[in-house]
């Protein structure tokens, strides 16, 4: 990461509210970050040689992980690059990404990983974590040398963008990853079921003239992947986790012992189909928005942790592929910026989900699930990457504003209660909003 030189000073957050997921509990302590560790957490800390930043009566949380990003460089680069990406993804707490493979290359080798992470040392403000895809060139066929790309740096696998389609093919990869004892991430999408699907089927689809996608494309490959999960034992991350069923059957999965974790995204916690009356192409992606009651069970599921963690899915698109009909556009959504404040207020300033429960979604679930040692926790000695939200802070979602290159988001225009205020990479502030706010 290319980190702020001004200060390698120790740097003490004082007067904050500790939100610690491995405690569960709300504390008032102060943290000293030094030589990129958290050095020390206690109620009144001194420290005469650091820089104080006042943090009192906001709220200190481990940094913030996405785990589910298109950065789209090597070969996107009109729609963002690992400069521009990692920039929004500090711009909205986030101290690290995991990065999704469907480049151009695609990751599928451990030069794509090298590059990435060469690229993420040099131009990169957050951590990147590489994701490679699960089999060759994408094409469902042959599995990847898994093995190199663990050792080059990747953190799971996934052909994100598409399903792993053959069952056989799913198998060896949970079984060859399991050897490494990292994840296989699928975006479960029947594809003979999705064929040609642009939003979600149902009284809208049929009112729009659009074609739609059953809730079962995504269920029949969930059940899959849960039953091979505990046929190999391997370990199955469902990404977008977007239907009752599906949540229905991961939660079963669990009861049964077998290894399956899923993500959700703000956006289908918050928008349904009926987003899609206008055509607009900013509420176009994959899976689509589904109905009222899908997004009620992504809520609970969220809850009561059948769904561990939440990822954006940010998917930056150039502006002339989305400004097209919506049959014709694109998929995806981006989500970096918008993703805390539009939580914050919608489901924590609503008393739905609690602000702890929020932040271990964001941090410890996906740590534990991409075993990143040292982040997801405000623990002595854990990395000094820190997300500080101010919960009382007027903000409004102005794409124009935004980092990332695209503008693609489905929530322009969104006040909102609550926001990220400061951002520390390693002990390094590579995000102040405190200009950012309407007051
Ligand atoms: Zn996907
Ligand atoms: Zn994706």
């Amino acid at each position: 990461m290319k980190l702020p030189d001004e200060s390698s000073r120790p740097l003490l957050l004082k007067g904050g509210c500790l939100l610690d997921p491995a405690s569960g509990r709300h504390e008032n302590h102060d943290l000293l970050l030094a030589e990129g560790r958290i050095k020390a957490r206690a109620p009144d800390l001194h420290a005469p040689d650091a820089r104080v930043l006042d943090v009192s009566g906001k709220w200190v949380a481990p940094g913030f992980i996405d785990m589910h990003v298109h950065l789209r460089e090597p070969g996107g680069e009109d729609a963002e690059t690992i400069a521009t990406g990692t920039r929004a993804a500090a711009a909205g707490g986030f101290t690290a990404v995991a990065a999704m493979p469907n480049t151009s290359p695609v990751n599928d080798d451990q030069s794509v990983t090298r590059f990435i992470l060469a690229q993420a040392a040099r131009d990169g403000v957050v951590r990147v974590h590489p994701i490679g895809c699960v089999t060759k060139g994408m094409s469902g066929e042959e599995l990847t040398e898994m093995g190199n790309q663990v050792d080059a740096g990747c953190m799971a696998f996934s052909d994100d963008g598409k399903p792993v389609a053959s069952a056989q093919v799913m198998r060896r990869a949970l079984e060859y990853s399991s050897v490494f004892g990292v994840p296989i991430i699928d975006h479960c999408e029947e594809p003979t079921l999705a064929a040609g699907a642009v939003m979600n089927e149902g009284i809208v689809s049929t009112a729009l003239g659009l074609r739609g996608m059953p809730d079962e494309a995504e269920e029949v490959m969930v059940d899959r992947n849960i039953r091979l999960a505990g046929l190999t034992g391997g370990r199955v991350h469902i990404a977008h986790i977007s239907t009752r069923g599906a949540i229905e059957s991961v939660r079963r999965g669990k009861e049964a012992g077998v290894r399956v974790t899923a993500e959700v995204t703000p956006h289908h916690l918050l928008l349904t189909e009926e987003a899609v009356r206008d055509y607009d192409t900013d509420f176009r992606m994959n899976p689509p928005l589904r109905t009222e009651e899908d997004r009620a069970a992504c809520v609970a599921g969220l809850v009561d942790g059948t769904i561990d963690a939440i990822a954006t899915d940010h998917a930056p698109h150039a502006h002339e592929f989305k400004n097209v009909e919506f049959d014709a556009a694109p998929n995806g959504v981006i989500g970096l910026e918008s993703a805390i404040p539009v939580l914050m207020d919608r489901l924590v300033a609503t008393g739905l989900l609690t602000p702890v429960r929020m932040v271990e979604a964001l941090t410890a679930a996906p740590a534990r699930i991409l075993n990143l040692e040292g982040q997801g926790s405000l623990m002595v000695e854990s990395l000094a990457d820190i997300t500080v939200l101010d919960p009382d802070c007027l903000f409004t979602v102005e794409a124009r504003r935004f980092r990332s290159l695209s503008r693609n988001t489905p929530f322009n225009g969104w006040r909102c209660r609550g926001s990220v205020i400061f951002t520390i990479v390693a002990g390094h502030l590579v995000h102040d909003g405190r200009g950012d706010f309407a007051g």
